[in-house]
């Protein structure tokens, strides 16, 4: 049996990365996943301002897009949901990217720990 519980170099760097990513994930909002649309549309009255100045189509028309079992799904968004789901699906992103490198930090610790565990405690 040893002593103590096999600390080994490099253990508290990961340790403290580790802590801090999940640190940025408690600050996540809510989040959605797929992409917001944002459209600005002329319309069928042919003397309409829009027609000839593209800063005064109608809009934006907000649209939410996402996969369901390969499927895409449209979902029309209020002007006052638009920016909601906006910020929303720039969380997911981040979530995503935060994920992707808590694996890849974790990834990185457990192969020291086992690394650690095959020469046993050293310190
Ligand atoms: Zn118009």
């Amino acid at each position: 049996m040893p002593r103590h519980s096999g600390t080994h170099p490099g253990a508290d760097r990961h340790d403290q990365r580790f802590a801090e990513l999940r640190r940025q994930l408690q600050d996540l909002g809510y989040f959605c996943k797929g992409t917001i649309l944002e459209r600005r549309m002329k319309c069928g009255q042919p003397h309409c301002a829009c027609h000839q100045d593209p800063s005064k189509r109608h809009g934006p028309y907000w649209e939410w897009t996402y996969k369901v079992q390969g499927k895409t799904v449209n979902v029309k968004l209020t002007p006052a949901a638009g920016p909601t789901y906006k910020a929303a699906s720039q969380q997911y992103r981040k979530l995503k990217s935060l994920l992707s490198r808590l694996e890849r930090l974790s990834r990185k610790a457990l192969a020291a720990q086992a690394k650690g565990a095959k020469v046993g405690p050293t310190c």
